[in-house]
This record gives C-alpha cells, structure tokens and sequence, in this order.
C-alpha cells in the first residue's frame, strides 16, 4: 500500500493509503520523490477545480512530480528502471493535430495529473511512458519536480513574450510562476521589475534577482515605471497574479507596442481597451504550461545559466503534514511548496 493526497474541497485534506499502482504495457511507475504544490491545486482544495470542472477532484493530486522509474510496461523501450524523471502533467489522446504538435494540454481529449488522473502527492505514480520527461543525474528531486510546471510554464511565455536583454519586463505577483518568472527573465536577459503589494514578497523577488521591486498599490506607481524605463513603459508584461488590478497595473505601465501576457488564472476581469489597447497597440496573449517538445530546451536553460531552482522553494513538507501545508500556502505565508517523499 501508498499514501497519497486527496483534496475533496471545502479545505479538507485526506491522507488516504491506496494499492500501489501496477504499470500497463505502455506505462510507467514511479517512486515518487518531490511533488511541488501549485496555486492550481487551491481550485481543488476550495473544490473549484480550475481545470476540467466537475471531473475533477476525485483522483490524488498533484501534477508537479519528480522521483525514478521504479518499473515499466513491456513496451517500454525509451526508459529504464533507475532513470531520474519528473512527469509532463498532460495526458492526450496522442493523435489530433496538437497532441502531434506536442500540446498534449490542448487535446480536446486530455487528462490531467492529479486532477482527473491519480497524481504525484503520492509515494507512487503510474502515467503514460510518453509522459516520463528524463531529467540529468545532477539534477536533485526538488529540482526536476520545480523544472516542469514552475519553470518550464514561464520559460515558454517568455519566449513568447521574445523577452531579450534590450528589454525591460514587469512581472506582476510574486507567487511560485512570478517569482520564476523573474528568474527566467533575468537570464533571457532583460530587466526584471517585480510587482507584488506583499513587502514580503517584493524581499523574495530581490533575492532572486529582481532589478527593481515595485508597489502596484502605490499611489506613484506609474510613476515609478517610466522612471525605470525612461518614460516608455514595460516593452513586456507578465501577470502572475490574475486580479483585476493588476491586469489594468500592467497595461496602464505597458509602452506603446508592449505585450501583456496572461498566465494567472481569472475567469473575468475588466480593462479598458480604449486607452490600454487601441490607443497604444499593445497585445494580450494567453500561455499555459509548455509543449511537451520544449522540455528539452527548458533543461538546456537551466543547465547551461546555471540556474538554482532551489532558491526557489520556500519550503519543504512530509506527506503527513499535507494539511499544514495547503494551510500555509493558501493563507500565502510562503511563495512556493514541495512535498519530499520518502
Ligand atoms: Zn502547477
Ligand atoms: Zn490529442
């Protein structure tokens, strides 16, 4: 038998024991090591599910996992027992036209780990052999676990924000994506601005780089911008944080052409469009996670800048203190989580 973690809403977290899984033939199980909590997991802890709505919440959570190949499915031939993996949290249907493009998250027929499939909050974890992304030996648990959904889902919206060292960035909530958000940035090059109301969490920005840390709650803030930027604006803009006054924070100090990207999750917001779009001809993209074909790229990244992913957690927990855990992150005493598993 395993542990694993349910989170079945209402902020009611179950430590539950389950059989550990067995590999089919096309499959992998993993000795789970590191599993990384997400803002995406509150939507299930309040029993709100961000994704995939009704069906999810009912399956052990956790979709930012790490550990080694424990054992494989017969047809398992790229992979082997030992290997070191963290697991890509979208399981497509393998041929539509994006599952072929590698947007395993944009299959119309996806799954998603540890929301509708049993997740990585566990100290076993069974997931397609197609999902396995294999990390370096040099590379820790924590570090693989923190790789894929907290970095590699900022890595791909900055590139496509084309962030480069002419630039200069705002990057708005220093939550687990704004805080690694500053991180990619700084080693694209540009000039980090980070945002956050939180002094806390404008410390925590600092410590991993930030060129600046602003208030967007202050009243000079504007201000503030065009003094860095030499009264142009943001050539680019991340909003990590998904409120309403930080989307209209981030087009209101955005330049003339600036791109907004929007990873912080919000079904509604309002902004003027007049003045914050038409008038400046500034863009809003959408980005979410990464194409499984970028994982090699992401690596590559990391490895090569020499970039510390553990300065980026905040704090590590048992399994059984999963209650504490979602407790503290919900209640936003720390930026980021991690399980580690024995
Ligand atoms: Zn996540
Ligand atoms: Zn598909």
């Amino acid at each position: 038998m395993m542990k694993g973690v349910l989170l079945p809403g209402n902020k009611k977290v179950l430590i539950e024991e389950f059989p550990i899984p067995k590999p089919k033939e096309n499959e992998v199980l993993v000795k789970i090591k590191s599993s990384a909590i997400c803002r995406s997991d509150l939507s299930l802890y309040y029993g709100d599910a961000v994704v995939q709505g009704d069906k999810a919440g009912k399956v052990i959570t956790g979709h930012e996992p790490s550990g080694f190949v424990h054992s494989i499915g017969r047809n398992v031939k790229h992979i082997k027992e030992g290997d070191r993996v963290a697991i890509y949290l979208a399981i497509g249907c393998g041929h539509c036209k994006y599952c072929y493009q590698g947007s395993f998250h944009l299959c119309d027929k996806w799954e998603c780990l540890g929301f509708t499939v049993d997740g990585g909050n566990a100290e076993y974890c069974v997931v397609p052999a197609n999902n396995v992304l294999k990390v370096p030996n040099t590379m820790s648990f924590n570090e693989a676990a923190f790789s894929t959904d907290k970095f590699g889902t900022l890595y791909s919206a900055a590139k496509k924000l084309n962030v480069s060292g002419s630039g200069v960035i705002g990057v708005f909530g220093m939550g687990p994506m704004g805080a690694s958000g500053v991180v990619v940035s700084k080693n694209m090059g540009a000039t980090v601005v980070a945002i956050d109301i939180e002094s806390s969490r404008r410390d925590f920005a600092k410590s991993l780089g930030a060129d600046y840390v602003l208030d967007s709650s202050d009243e000079n803030f504007i201000d503030q911008v065009m003094s860095i930027t030499n009264n142009n604006g943001f050539d680019y803009a991340m909003d990590c944080s998904g409120n309403t006054h930080a989307h209209n924070a981030a087009l209101n100090s955005l330049a003339k052409f600036g791109s907004l990207i929007m990873i912080g999750e919000n079904s509604s917001t309002t902004i003027n469009p007049s003045d914050q779009l038409i008038r400046k001809q500034t863009s809003i993209i959408g980005s979410w996670y990464f194409d499984i074909n970028e994982f090699d790229e992401i690596l590559d990244f990391i490895i090569t800048k020499k970039i510390d992913l553990n300065k980026l957690i905040s704090k590590k927990f048992t399994l059984d203190q999963a209650e504490q855990a979602f407790m503290e992150f919900d209640q936003r005493k720390i930026s980021t989580a991690i399980f580690e598993i024995e």
